[in-house]
């Protein structure tokens, strides 16, 4: 089954209203392939999604960053999967690697809140990835396995899940895994997903990669057979976010 080329851009906690609506702009200005080629989601912070759903082009989508592991209620700075669904925010971000490790979302809560988020009807980015002491401790694979797993513990369907590998090592680095990095750790996710979950969500299931990806090396990461495209962070603030979309071609 093909898998349409998947490119998100994580705005993480950065901008102002006018920060926000200059980046819109590039982007609204942006000539990429048409969505039939690639599907791109931007996800500013909860504030401005409402700002940035009404300016941006149709053919983008918008991510809210995180959202709260059940229904709404007493959760002092939580935002609900209700909310968004009632804001018509399509996508979600869960279990991004500074969720888990400077707030301390495990692999259970995490599968929780993707668990919860589909069930709302939101699609989901949802991210693993190894620390550096991990990788070199030779325990990449495992860690992104267990941390797939307790998803897969908890959902019933893939159909609206984008799986995130981003080694945490390479997130804000600047040193990028390398494709051959990048394509062995992809290949091994969708191992696991063929014999956990079904040769089916293993060949359908997009996997992108996230960590330091920039206009200069997209292209070559995004040729790897088992890269479906990727999450993008500090370049998705810029112009080159355009060019990275193109890698799609
Ligand atoms: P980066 O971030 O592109 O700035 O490394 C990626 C991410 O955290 O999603």
């Amino acid at each position: 089954m093909a898998r349409k080329f998947f490119v998100g851009g994580n705005w993480k906690c950065n901008g102002t209203t006018e920060e926000v609506k200059k980046i819109v702009a590039m982007l609204n200005e942006g000539k990429v392939p048409s969505q039939d080629v690639v599907e791109v989601v931007v996800s500013p912070p909860f504030v401005f999604l409402p700002l940035v759903k009404s300016l941006l082009r149709p053919d983008f989508h918008v991510a809210a960053q995180n959202c709260w592991v059940k229904k709404g209620g007493a959760y002092t700075g939580e935002v609900s999967a209700e909310m968004l669904v009632n804001l018509d925010i399509p996508w979600v971000i869960i279990g991004h690697s500074e969720r888990r490790l400077i707030l301390g979302e495990s692999n259970e809560f995490v599968g929780d809140k993707v668990a919860y988020a589909l069930s709302k009807g939101l699609k989901v980015i949802a991210c693993v990835g190894e620390t550096l002491e991990q990788r070199e401790a030779g325990s990449t694979v495992e860690v992104v396995a267990a941390q797939t797993k307790a998803i897969a513990e908890r959902i019933t369907s893939w159909d609206n899940v984008v799986v995130a590998y981003e080694p945490v090592w390479a997130i804000g680095t600047g040193k990028v895994a390398t494709p051959a990095q990048a394509q062995e750790v992809h290949f091994e996710l969708r191992k696991w997903l063929h014999a956990n979950t079904s040769p089916e969500v293993a060949a359908s299931t997009r996997i992108i990669y996230g960590g330091s990806v920039n206009g200069a090396n997209c292209k070559e990461l995004g040729a790897q057979p088992d890269v479906d495209g990727f999450l993008v962070g500090g370049a998705s603030l810029k112009p080159e976010f355009i060019d990275i979309i193109k890698a799609a071609e």
